[in-house]
């Protein structure tokens, strides 16, 4: 998910063509939001990363939990090897951020909740862009914290993997009741995996908010 052209929320693939394909300008990213390091949520970075490394050199920062430089660091290495160290690294204009509980970066106000997902849990992020604010979950379980996190949001971009039994994620029913306890959160779905629910998004497509 891009916003307003400039903020990204986690990096998946195929990142770096879909965000040519709908005309998001990859160098004018200036803050990428990440929930947790699972590959359907990082592996798309690499790419992304080559462009601002050799085609436009803006600052760039990551924000994520806690050991967010040496993950993506190491990401980097497996994808380049030495020449990611030589050649790359001194080109890349990049700024790395442990999330704290609430804080600035690259000029947004956040907050971080800390959500229930696998081993490592997931970061949920409330972000303040012009006087609203948008909630994003990552992904998470449908427990309290999520709640929190998207109590009297503006919009909420929560995941919502399929139907039935999904084992440490959000099913179509959680995603439905979480909608229902939040009337005035406007939610867009993501992250499905299999089938559909009522205000799920789709790949590729822009929506004005
Ligand atoms: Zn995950």
């Amino acid at each position: 998910m891009v916003v307003n052209g400039r903020l990204l929320l986690d990096g998946g693939a195929p990142l770096l063509p879909h965000m040519k394909r709908v005309g998001v300008d990859p160098g004018a990213i200036d803050a990428v939001f990440l929930t947790h390091f699972h590959g359907d949520h990082t592996l798309g970075l690499p790419p992304f990363v080559l462009h601002r490394v050799f085609i436009d050199q803006r600052p760039l920062t990551f924000i994520g939990p806690d050991g967010v430089e040496e993950r993506l660091e190491a990401l980097w290495e497996v994808s380049w090897g030495q020449d990611w160290t030589k050649v790359m690294r001194p080109k890349f204009n990049v700024t790395y951020s442990t999330a704290e509980q609430s804080g600035t970066v690259a000029g947004y106000e956040y907050e971080t909740i800390k959500l229930d997902h696998g081993s490592s849990g997931s970061n949920g992020y409330r972000i303040h862009i012009n006087g609203r604010v948008l909630a994003y979950s990552g992904d998470t379980e449908p427990t309290a914290p999520l709640d929190a996190l998207v109590d009297g949001a503006d919009v909420a971009i929560v995941e919502a993997t399929g139907p039935g039994d999904v084992f440490s994620h959000m099913s179509f029913d959680a995603a439905t009741a979480l909608k229902h306890r939040h009337p005035k959160t406007r939610f867009m779905f993501n992250h499905l995996y299999s089938g559909t629910v009522d205000g799920a998004v789709t790949d590729l497509q822009v929506i004005e908010v």
